[in-house]
């Protein structure tokens, strides 16, 4: 692992079936714990409604989270763990299946935050240098 300073990403909104069936319009949302303020993921909301939960294919940071969707051991919902804050380890959501097929974290009432985003995603210079 490189510890110089990384670059800002800018990811683009998917535009794919899945938006389609939800009426066509997106946003990125910030997803933060909302115990302790901790960002925990930068994912696309598809169409109105509340975020109830958390489609794998629909997070595109950190890595850590992003890469799940393409990993070809992930298939079933017992493959995955908790989504747990990194900061103070509340248990965020548990996996689940949705009825398209698609694997998802079934968020837990009440215990995230949003906001909306821009699509950017700065990685953390050093992981090991916090406070
Ligand atoms: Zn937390």
């Amino acid at each position: 692992m490189l510890e110089e300073k990384q670059p800002t990403q800018q990811f683009t909104l998917k535009n794919d079936r899945y938006r389609k069936v939800r009426g066509g319009s997106a946003k990125f949302l910030d997803i933060s714990c909302a115990a302790c303020n901790t960002w925990i993921l930068l994912y696309q909301k598809d169409g109105p409604g509340r975020v109830l939960r958390l489609y794998l294919n629909r997070i595109f940071a950190p890595p850590v989270l992003a890469q799940l969707q393409d990993r070809a051991d992930i298939v079933e919902t017992k493959n995955m763990t908790n989504l747990v804050c990194s900061s103070c380890g509340v248990v965020l959501g548990s996996p689940m299946k949705y009825d398209d097929g698609r694997l998802a974290y079934n968020l837990r009432h009440g215990l995230i935050a949003k906001k909306k985003s821009d699509g950017t995603y700065t990685p953390p210079p050093d992981t090991t240098n916090k406070e």
